[in-house]
């Protein structure tokens, strides 16, 4: 599956705002968009143009994109599946990506970003109602258990990232055994327990032209 290996710090620093995708140092004072509060390259300090009404559609487009790790082509299918799907198109949308298990794994603690719980559910250290799933982008549903495999729990960075993971805190729709390195889905999650500033009407808007 492709993936984005550039740097992750020029992401969020293009999109003028945290995507939180370098585990702790993203809430410390060394996070690059404290330190270089500007776009990338060579005239990312000059005072930006006004934009158009494509360009901000599409800077939401490519900043939810990369909040969720999402490349194009599957971020397209998701839009897709959304449009139909009963409901408010961008609001599946979000609720989509936030069923991702990937996301599941990095919003219940056991890891410090979006990017590492990827590793961690592609290096089967991940289970959901007890039986290994090794895919990223798995649809979780209610009633479903997630669970970091009794081997791995000791592994170092899913340790540290269960540690260090209280400051974020847990949505509501997974309930959190940390003991047990357990997330159980209660419900699907809702547009309300993203706290992200998304306005995922641009993108309805960008994708409907
Ligand atoms: Fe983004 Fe984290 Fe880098 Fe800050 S440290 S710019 S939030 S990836």
């Amino acid at each position: 599956m492709a993936r984005y290996t550039g740097p992750s710090c020029k992401l969020c620093r293009r999109e003028n705002v945290k995507l939180y995708l370098k585990g702790e140092r993203c809430y410390k004072e060394k996070c690059s968009l404290e330190t270089k509060p500007y776009a990338p390259g060579q005239h990312g300090k000059q005072q930006q143009k006004k934009i158009s009404d494509y360009g901000t559609q599409l800077r939401e487009k490519q900043k939810v994109k990369r909040l969720y790790g999402v490349l194009e082509a599957q971020f397209r299918r998701y839009f897709e599946k959304a449009t139909r799907t009963e409901g408010i198109t961008g609001e599946v949308l979000i609720q989509l990506l936030e069923r991702r298990l990937d996301n599941v794994v990095y919003r219940a603690g056991f890891a410090g970003s979006r990017k590492e719980a990827r590793q961690i559910v592609r290096h089967d250290h991940v289970t959901v109602n007890g039986r290994k799933v090794n895919i990223p982008s798995y649809s979780v549903k209610p009633g479903e258990v997630v669970q970091i495999v009794e081997g791995s729990r000791k592994h170092q960075r899913i340790v540290e990232s269960v540690e260090t993971s209280d400051g974020r805190g847990v949505p509501e729709w997974i309930t959190l055994n940390k003991t047990a390195f357990q997330a159980d889905i209660v419900r699907m999650p809702e547009r309300t327990d993203i706290t992200y500033e998304i306005q995922e009407s641009l993108i309805v808007e960008l994708y409907s032209k």
